[in-house]
């Protein structure tokens, strides 16, 4: 449901919500950003760019900390710039949630140091965040909308078909694999969009990764954020520089393994 006041202002209806109270609320431009791993350079960064963007929401996708040397810093500003933030597996791995075999000597490590410095009120926080959230007529989910809570990967065109039967609205939006992608379909037809900016067609449906704020994983080490005009149907993904060499000394400095910190320069 749609009304239309002014030329700018749209009244949206938040429906099949989760952890969110029913209400109608005042927005039309969003940025939304995921896997900020504690890298609260890259964080600051992209923060300072979206505001130049006048957005009227900021939803974050997960994975708030983990790998990064600022787990408590991150929590405390998202949480009081973000309207919406879900769960990603770092966020609920360091609070005991996950079987930490599942991953890998780098990312376990930084588990369990993450695990050591977040503050009771970053775990009780970490610990509310829902995994899948459904918005003016798109969705949001950490990893896959299709059993989110197994924390499976979109990498290809094959597992994003598998997914869009799992989401209300025309847009889903993930994060975790740190590699922006758009796949889309109409009628069966599946492909991958390369444009950006991308211009929503209402006749197809799309599953967006939005990138990476603090760990890139495409090769390019920039931080990554994007902006979804819902008035216009537009999708834009940008990337920014931030200062890698200070989060690399604290990575150093912290003790957490060297690898999180070079591999921040390649983007990878
Ligand atoms: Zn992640």
């Amino acid at each position: 449901m749609q009304v239309k006041i002014a030329c700018k202002l749209t009244i949206k209806v938040v429906y099949s919500l989760t952890n969110f109270k029913e209400q109608s609320i005042y927005v039309m431009k969003y940025a939304i950003i995921s896997d900020i791993h504690g890298n609260l350079e890259a964080l600051e960064s992209v923060l300072t760019e979206i505001e130049k963007h006048y957005v009227d929401s900021l939803l974050c996708l997960g994975d708030v900390v983990g790998y990064g040397p600022n787990p408590n810093e991150c929590v405390e500003v998202i949480r009081d710039k973000a309207e919406v933030i879900l769960a990603g597996n770092h966020d609920y791995a360091p609070l005991g949630k996950l079987d930490l075999s599942y991953f890998n000597p780098w990312a376990r490590n930084a588990i369990e140091w993450t695990a050591d410095q977040l503050s009771e009120s970053s775990k009780e926080f970490l610990l509310s965040l829902p995994l899948k959230m459904n918005l003016n007529g798109f969705t949001i989910v950490h990893s896959t909308p299709l059993n989110p809570e197994q924390w499976n990967y979109i990498i290809t065109i094959g597992d994003a078909v598998r997914n869009f039967h799992e989401f209300e609205g025309r847009v889903c939006f993930v994060g975790h694999s740190h590699v922006p992608m758009i796949v889309s379909v109409k009628n069966e037809d599946y492909r991958a969009i390369r444009e950006n900016p991308l211009q929503i067609d209402p006749d197809r449906r799309y599953i967006i990764n939005v990138g990476s704020v603090g760990q890139p994983r495409d090769l390019i080490p920039r931080a990554a954020y994007a902006i979804y005009d819902t008035t216009n149907g537009t999708y834009e993904l940008f990337r920014v520089d931030y200062d890698i060499a200070e989060t690399q000394s604290k990575i150093i400095q912290s003790g957490l393994p060297e690898f999180l910190a070079e591999r921040l320069e390649l983007g990878q």
